[in-house]
């Protein structure tokens, strides 16, 4: 019997549904408590991810496509667009804040 991609695709759909109603990981169907995974299928899945990713950047890359969201066109003469680049900017001013709150508390207790 032959089966069209569409009917697969489906049947796949509803057993990970029938696995995430039933508390199993959807990938594997082991019993799995928390979330969608467990923790091996979570894992190599978060690889699969990263390996797509780094294959999608080359072609956004070549498209002048934002980096970081693959959605947005990148900022003339950077790999992220305006947002993304905002974004990180706020990240960044956080991290310096951290430090500098870090490198204070430090300083107090070695005074
Ligand atoms: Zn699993
Ligand atoms: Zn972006």
């Amino acid at each position: 019997m032959t089966r069209t991609l569409t009917t697969d695709r489906a049947a796949h759909r509803r057993m990970r549904e029938r696995r995430k109603a039933a508390g199993q990981c959807i990938a594997c169907g082991k019993p799995h408590k928390g979330s969608v995974r467990c923790p091996a299928c979570k894992a190599k899945k978060a690889l699969y991810d990263n390996k797509y990713i780094a294959r999608m950047r080359v072609i956004w890359k070549k498209l002048g496509i934002c980096l970081e969201c693959g959605k947005n066109n990148a900022v003339k003469g950077k790999t992220r667009c305006g947002m993304c680049l905002e974004a990180d900017d706020d990240r960044y001013a956080l991290k310096v804040a951290r430090q500098k709150r870090l490198a204070e508390a430090s300083a107090q207790s070695a005074a």
